[in-house]
């Protein structure tokens, strides 16, 4: 195990120096890529029951050499450097402008979009002022915009992020607590903080069929949401027999490759013009 351990060491040192070279390349793309206009939001359907409801809001980078890159390989590095404010401030205006247009369209205008909001960007002083900001500039409804918080965020300064939190919601903005049951948040703060959703996050549904510690851990945060009054999502859900064991668990709120992919804005309004008739 020690000459395991020597080895790892050998090759860490190269490696955390080839990072930070290539960390401090990706970075001044992205702010590259930010001044000119190469992100992109894409919109995957959130269903309860039969019906499209709303939309999570997704990040794409399209790179105009590397073709997609994923968020996951960009946002914990625009988090760490800092670029996550800007680029979670370009987030929040699309959103509320693509919330605006949809206000315009009966079919579209009772759509909720949920953006994801990290921990950095939440913590700036005038977050609050900025998602009003956003909102006031499109004119746009506060009641169909809805953010994703992480358990991260419940873990420091609970009172400012409850005072954050109720100023947003006296709007009429709605929260979610994203990829529940990952980290470390305890049920009292649950109780303190006012969010209106909780979201069951993949790796429990995933295996919800065949490892029992899952299908438990699914169960209890639906009954755990039931009891304190808020909805449940369900986010990952990729076949129907997964669907139809939440759905036998009273959880009726879906996201999923099943029912849909994050997609272009185009392909989202005619999914849910589709379903309008
Ligand atoms: P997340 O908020 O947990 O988003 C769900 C991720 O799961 C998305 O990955 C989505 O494409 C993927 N997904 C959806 N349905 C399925 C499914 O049925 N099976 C599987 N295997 N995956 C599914 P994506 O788009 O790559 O985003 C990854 C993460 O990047 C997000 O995780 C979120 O934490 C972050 N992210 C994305 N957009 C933003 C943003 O605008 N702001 C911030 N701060 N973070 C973002
Ligand atoms: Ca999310
Ligand atoms: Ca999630
Ligand atoms: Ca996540």
């Amino acid at each position: 195990a020690k000459a395991a351990g020597r080895d790892t060491l050998c090759f860490y040192e190269p490696a955390m120096q080839a990072s930070v070279t290539a960390r401090a390349a990706l970075e001044a793309d992205m702010r590259t890529a930010l001044a000119q206009g190469q992100f992109v939001l894409y919109y995957q359907p959130q269903w309860e029951r039969e019906r499209i409801v709303g939309a999570e809001a997704l990040l794409r980078w399209l790179h105009p050499h590397d073709g997609f890159v994923s968020p996951a390989q960009f946002i914990p590095l625009a988090e760490q450097s800092g670029l996550i404010v800007p680029l979670g401030t370009w987030v929040l205006q699309q959103a509320c402008a693509q919330l605006a247009l949809w206000a315009q369209e009966p079919a579209l205008a009772q759509l909720t979009l949920a953006v994801n909001v990290s921990p950095r960007q939440f913590r700036q002083s005038d977050f609050v002022a900025q998602v009003l900001a956003a909102l006031a500039s499109h004119g746009t409804d506060p009641r169909r915009l809805k953010l994703e918080l992480t358990e991260g965020l419940l873990l420091e300064d609970t009172e400012a992020t409850i005072a954050k939190m109720g100023e947003l919601k006296r709007y009429g903005v709605g929260f979610a607590l994203d990829d529940f049951g990952t980290g470390y948040s305890s049920l009292a703060y649950l109780k303190r903080l006012p969010f209106d959703q909780l979201k069951i996050d993949q790796s429990f549904v995933r295996d919800v069929l065949t490892d029992p510690n899952d299908a438990a851990i699914a169960r209890t945060i639906v009954a755990l949401g039931a009891s304190l009054g808020l909805s449940v999502m369900a986010e990952g859900v990729e076949t129907e027999a997964q669907r139809a064991f939440l759905e036998r668990h009273q959880c009726h709120s879906w996201q999923g490759y099943l029912l849909g992919r994050p997609m272009p804005e185009q392909d989202f309004e005619h999914t849910v013009r589709a379903q309008a008739h």
